[in-house]
C-alpha cells in the first residue's frame, strides 16, 4: 500500500527511498556506508515480532551487512561529537553571557518549527549540526573518505552514505541548505524493516554478535541516551562537568531530566545553572507564552516528538500504551552498562580531535560540523510536499 506518514510537527510527509537504496547497493559502483541512529536498534525488534524494548544491535548490523553495506557505523559516534561541539559552544556562551539560554539543535522537527514560526529566536540555537549530518560529513569528506581514495577536487570515489533514522523529518534535514550532500539517502526504521523483509533475511534468527565498524563506530553511554527526551541535555551536563572541573562532585545520572511524560522537566546544575527539557513541541509552545524562560534557564533541550526520538514518526506503530516507557528503559539500560558514559571519554573522538579537528569549535570543526539557520516561509516545505506527491511510490 501507499506509505504516507505524517511528521509529528507537520513538517513533511515521508517519501520512501528504500527501493532506490537497494538498487544502488546492488549496482555496487561506490563503497557504501550506513549509519544507524540509537532509537532504531531497539524499535526494529518490534517489526519482527519481538518484545518491545528488546535490543537488537547485533542482529541489525548483521542484517545491514547482508543487504550489502560495506561499512556499518553508529550515529552514536557523532552524537558524542555533537556533545563535544555543542558542550563547548555552550560553555563559551556561558562565559560571554551571549545568546543564552542555548537551544539544542539536533531535532530537525524543532529547527523547522523555529525557522518557520519564531526566527527571532534563531540566535539561541546551537550551530552544531545534528549527529546524522556530522556523521555524514565525516564519512564523505573526512580522513575516512581519504583513506578510501576519495578525490575531493574531482568529486570522485566519494562513498555512498545512507542513514537509518527513527524520524521522517531527518529526510528533510538531509536536503537543508548548508548540509545537503552530507547524506545521500535517509531511511526510517520502518523502511529498513521492509528492506530486510523484501530480501527474505531471517532477522530474528540472526546472531546478536556483530559490532559496528570503526573508526566511526565507537560511542559512549552519553550518546546512547540521545534517543530519549532529556538525553541530549544529560549528555551535555556530563561532559560540561568535566570541562569545568566538577566531574567528581556532580552526579552522572540526572533523573529529573528523564521520563516520557509531557511538560517541562528541569534541573539546577551546580556551577552551570538551571537547564530545561521541552518534551514535545506543545510543551515548548506553552513555555514560550511567557518570557520567563529567558531569565530562568541557561540551556533548553527541545525535541519535537513526545518522548524524544524513541517516539519518532519513523518508528514502528504500536498499540502498547506503555511503549515509550519500555523503549526508554531499554536505552537507559544500554547506557548504564556502557564502559564509558561521558562523550569526551570516547577514544575515537579523542583521536579525531588529535589528528583532524584540533579542538572543539576549531575552524576545521566549523567547516564540517556546524551550520547556519535562516528564517523561512513555508514555500520550500510546500514545494517538497508537492515533489513528494509526484515522487511517492509503493512503500
Ligand atoms: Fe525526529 Fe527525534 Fe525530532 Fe522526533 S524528536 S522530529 S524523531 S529528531
Amino acid at each position: 500500500g501507499q506509505c504516507t506518514l505524517v511528521c509529528p510537527v507537520g513538517a513533511l510527509i515521508e517519501t520512501p527511498h528504500w527501493h532506490e537504496v537497494l538498487h544502488t547497493l546492488d549496482a555496487h559502483r561506490r563503497i557504501s556506508a550506513v549509519q544507524v541512529a540509537p532509537a532504531t536498534r531497539v524499535a526494529i525488534s518490534e517489526e519482527f515480532g519481538m518484545k518491545p524494548g528488546t535490543v537488537s544491535t547485533g542482529r541489525m548490523i548483521n542484517a545491514l551487512r547482508a543487504l550489502g553495506f560495506d561499512y556499518v557505523f553508529d550515529t552514536n559516534f557523532a552524537a558524542d561529537l555533537t556533545i563535544m561541539e555543542e558542550g563547548s559552544e555552550f560553555l563559551g556562551r556561558l562565559k560571554s553571557q551571549q545568546n543564552l539560554p542555548l537551544f539544542t539543535s539536533c531535532c530537525p522537527g524543532w529547527v523547522n518549527w523555529i525557522e518557520l514560526n519564531r526566527p527571532d529566536l534563531l540566535p539561541h540555537l546551537s550551530t552544531a549540526k545534528s549527529p546524522q549530518q556530522m556523521h555524514g560529513a565525516l564519512t564523505k569528506r573526512g580522513a575516512f573518505a581519504q583513506s578510501l581514495g576519495a578525490d575531493f577536487a574531482n568529486g570522485k570515489n566519494e562513498p555512498y552514505v545512507v542513514s537509518v533514522m527513527p524520524c521522517t523529518a531527518k529526510k528533510d534535514e538531509s536536503v537543508r541548505p548548508g548540509v545537503s550532500g552530507d547524506v545521500d539517502h535517509v531511511l526510517t526504521t520502518r523502511e529498513l524493516a521492509r528492506m530486510i523483509k523484501a530480501r527474505g533475511i531471517p532477522f530474528s534468527a540472526l546472531p546478536e554478535d556483530d559490532e559496528f565498524d570503526n573508526p566511526l563506530g565507537e560511542s559512549t553511554g552519553a550518546a546512547q541516551i540521545f534517543g530519549a527526551s532529556g538525553g541530549v541535555m544529560e549528555a551535555v551536563v556530563r561532559t560540561a562537568s568535566h570541562f569545568i572541573g566538577r566531574e567528581d562532585s556532580l552526579p552522572l545520572e540526572w533523573q529529573q531530566l528523564r521520563g516520557v511524560r509531557q511538560g517541562i522537566k528541569e534541573a539546577q546544575i551546580p556551577g552551570i545553572g538551571k537547564v530545561a527539557i521541552c518534551n514535545g513541541i506543545a510543551t515548548l509552545q506553552k513555555m514560550l507564552q511567557s518570557e520567563q524562560w529567558r531569565e530562568e534557564y541557561v540551556a533548553i533541550e527541545v525535541m519535537a516528538c513526545v518522548g524524544g526520538c524513541l517516539g519518532g514518526g519513523g518508528e514502528p506503530k504500536s498499540m502498547d500504551p506503555d511503549i515509550l516507557h519500555k523503549r526508554m528503559q531499554a536505552i537507559y539500560q544500554i547506557d548504564s552498562q556502557a564502559p564509558r558514559r561521558r562523550s569526551y571519554e570516547n577514544r575515537d573522538i579523542q583521536k579525531l580531535y588529535a589528528t583532524e579537528l584540533e579542538e572543539p569549535n576549531s575552524e576545521r570543526a566549523h567547516e564540517l560540523l556546524h551550520t547556519a539557520y535562516a528564517a523561512r516561509n513555508s514555500k520550500r516545505l510546500l514545494l517538497m510536499r508537492f515533489l513528494d506527491c509526484v515522487d511517492r511510490r509503493d512503500g
